[in-house]
């Protein structure tokens, strides 16, 4: 398939070379924020400047799942499987219990707003991990404009007892984020000023310290070029898929990137889902595609 770039022999055992690109959707303002839902074998997305969530199934095909949606951006799930989000426009994280209400789990730090939540993962032990960027207060597109109230930085909240820390916050627009399979790695896009011409932008990875209480390091782990990273997500050998201009990069622990999925569009996040966590789920502008590779994705969702 000429969807596949090979530039590591490693990269050949993860993909599939009779596995095509498939289009599961156009149409969207600019996708972002894809969660697979094993249970209900379907995928959430945000499809964020059209302020909605869309439900993908392979059977019914796209849907809306909730409109507004607050402007929501990243998704994941949280260890009892609820719907984590993030809303620009409401400034916060939120969790979507079983019954369908939402709750609102932090949308202040020592009594100011946050600024536009973008991207989330939660770890093993029940935290919550977030960046706080201002990209999505700085235009109307994408949330609404509004002032910010806090520098960037990346955030844990334990929902037990609501508890938000500062883990990091030497960012220029901390962006997506992962977990190595092991949680000793964390994973941070940093995605620089919105509006610079050249801004800085590279996969920083953090030392997991004291049981996530804790971070150190942060060194450039990877730039990712054409484009940027967006949204990643951490395969179970701990490769890096990440979001680029021209597809998707596979970027090995080591840095080094292996290979290419080729995409049409700009690519923003990605994900894991369908059966046996193999198929890729890609956000490319405002097309949804999917394609099957030979790797599983890390049981973080
Ligand atoms: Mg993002």
């Amino acid at each position: 398939m000429n969807e596949l770039e090979i530039l590591d022999p490693r990269f050949r055992a993860y993909v599939l070379p009779n596995a095509p690109l498939v289009k599961l959707g156009e149409g969207f303002a600019w996708l972002e924020g894809p969660v697979w839902f094993a249970d209900l074998n379907c995928l959430l997305v945000s499809d964020l400047p059209n302020d909605r969530i869309m439900r993908w199934t392979e059977d019914g095909g796209l849907s809306i799942f909730r409109k507004p949606s607050g402007f929501a951006n990243g998704h994941t799930r949280d260890r009892q499987g609820r719907l984590i989000g993030c809303s620009h426009r409401h400034r916060c994280i939120t969790r979507t219990e079983l019954d369908g209400s939402i709750t609102v789990l932090a949308d202040h730090y020592d009594g100011k707003r946050l600024n536009s939540p973008n991207d989330i993962v939660c770890r093993s032990d029940g935290t919550i991990w977030f960046s706080d960027p201002h990209y999505g207060i700085n235009t109307d597109y994408e949330g609404g404009k509004q002032t910010a109230e806090l520098p960037s930085a990346l955030y844990r909240l334990d929902p037990s007892d609501g508890g938000l820390r500062v883990m990091a916050d030497d960012f220029v627009g901390p962006n997506g984020l992962a977990f190595s399979p092991n949680e000793r790695l964390l994973y941070v896009a940093e995605s620089g000023p919105q509006f610079a011409a050249d801004p800085e932008r590279h996969i920083r990875v953090f030392d997991v310290l004291d049981d996530g209480e804790r971070l150190a390091g942060g060194r450039v782990f990877h730039t990712v070029t054409p484009g940027f990273a967006d949204g990643f997500r951490v395969d179970q050998d701990g490769n890096v898929w990440s979001s680029a201009g021209d597809g998707v990069h596979c970027i090995a622990a080591d840095g080094t990137k292996l290979g290419r999925i080729k995409v049409p569009f700009t690519v923003s996040n990605l994900t894991f889902g369908g059966r046996n966590r193999s198929r890729l789920f890609i956000c490319a502008s405002h097309t949804l595609f999917a394609i099957y590779t030979n790797q599983r994705g890390a049981q973080q969702p």
